[in-house]
């Protein structure tokens, strides 16, 4: 399947710390607004955004003096990313506010991403900000995430996120034009690799070269781990040079850069779904519901008919028919004793029935596939 950016429905960008930081440590917000005017454009013509933004930890190093661009230890970095988080934000909050588009931060760790009620609650959050109409920006908490529970670089997150926010295509912006048979400073051989169907052995190899700049922590071997996380979730991810003005104008037209293709998006989302996950319990559904859900709809409690098992919020649950018959896997929006406590329950007597602000589905049609 060919990845097009530019007519993909909903796109995450990566922007790397090296692109957004210059050598005296601020904003290179000149650079940034054309990456902006880019972005506004693609959402003018329909397309949703989301963003994963590096570079606290660059320019918090400036405001709190620290060498080595704060990576000095894990204590300046995460004092440094608390300082330039700050002004990332604000950064964000003007270019995009210029356009009218309120920008909306997020910072997530690796185990928020890894925990399933915290990953439902990012992926349902991405979804309402995206609906409201805001740009989400996204960050890694790197202030409190401890060594075990980094991604390290945002790459990994950018395909993460992509996961979460069931988007269609994913898109780093790098110091470097893509995927290179070789190292291109040394190698005058080496030659751009457009298209990569599969990252094996090969493709790992040829990873071996990092960035740069030194801004950053991820080089090309974060990068292609990426798309290895955003391919088996069957989303594409490019790798293109951001350092011109334009990025995104610029790969659409020109298409340099490195593709990395992904199976048809929901056959990859269905294997991907199946196979990290085990079936915790069960939902029984009515037959309105069977239809409902055979439409696209997401189950409803007033749909379900009884509950068996014991599962937690996240867990993957198997719904059935009147009949017994499967109908569908996915991840239960509540635990198993609240799920039991609302079904066949119209989704306006949730909220007195439990007490507090409830998700309108027992199981969300995004994090659902039909068998
Ligand atoms: N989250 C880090 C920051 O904002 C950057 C991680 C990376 O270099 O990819 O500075």
């Amino acid at each position: 399947m060919t990845f097009t950016p530019t007519a993909c429905p909903r796109l995450v960008v990566k922007i790397g710390s090296s692109l957004l930081v210059g050598d005296e440590g601020a904003v290179r917000r000149e650079w940034l607004e054309t990456l902006v005017a880019d972005l506004v454009e693609r959402r003018s013509a329909g397309q949703q955004i989301v963003i994963v933004c590096s570079g606290a930890i660059a320019l918090g190093a400036r405001r709190l003096g620290l060498s080595h661009g704060g990576r000095r230890s894990l204590d300046d970095a995460q004092a440094a990313a608390a300082a330039g988080q700050i002004a990332l934000s604000q950064c964000w909050a003007e270019l995009l506010g210029a356009h009218d588009i309120a920008a909306a931060q997020i910072l997530v760790t690796l185990g928020d991403l890894e925990d399933r009620r915290r990953y439902l609650n990012a992926a349902a959050t991405l979804d309402r900000l995206i609906g409201l109409g805001a740009i989400p920006i996204v960050n890694e908490n790197d202030s409190v995430a401890t060594e075990e529970i980094r991604f390290g670089d945002n790459d990994r997150l950018a395909a993460r996120i992509g996961q979460a926010a069931r988007a269609d295509g994913v898109i780093l912006l790098s110091d470097v034009e893509g995927l290179f048979t070789a190292d291109p400073a040394s190698d005058a051989d080496a030659r751009l690799i457009e298209t990569v169907d599969a990252i094996d052995g090969d493709i790992t190899a040829m990873a071996g070269s990092s960035s740069g700049s030194g801004l950053g922590s991820g080089g090309m071997a974060s990068k292609v781990e990426a798309a290895r996380i955003a391919t088996t979730a069957g989303i594409p991810l490019a790798i293109i040079s951001g350092i011109e003005d334009h990025p995104l104008a610029r790969f659409a037209e020109t298409r340099r850069g490195t593709v990395f293709t992904a199976e048809a998006g929901a056959n990859a989302r269905k294997t991907w779904l199946a196979g990290r996950l085990t079936v915790h319990g069960c939902i029984t559904i009515d037959a309105g519901a069977v239809d409902a859900l055979r439409s696209g709809k997401s189950l409803l409690p007033a749909g379900a008919t009884g509950v068996t098992g014991a599962f937690a919020r996240g867990d993957v649950v198997e719904i059935a028919g009147p009949d017994g018959a499967k109908i569908a896997h996915g991840l239960a929006e509540y635990d198993a004793d609240t799920a039991a406590r609302i079904v066949g329950h119209r989704s306006d007597e949730l909220g007195d029935l439990l007490g507090y602000a409830p998700r309108a589905a027992l199981v969300h049609r995004d994090h659902m596939v039909l068998l």
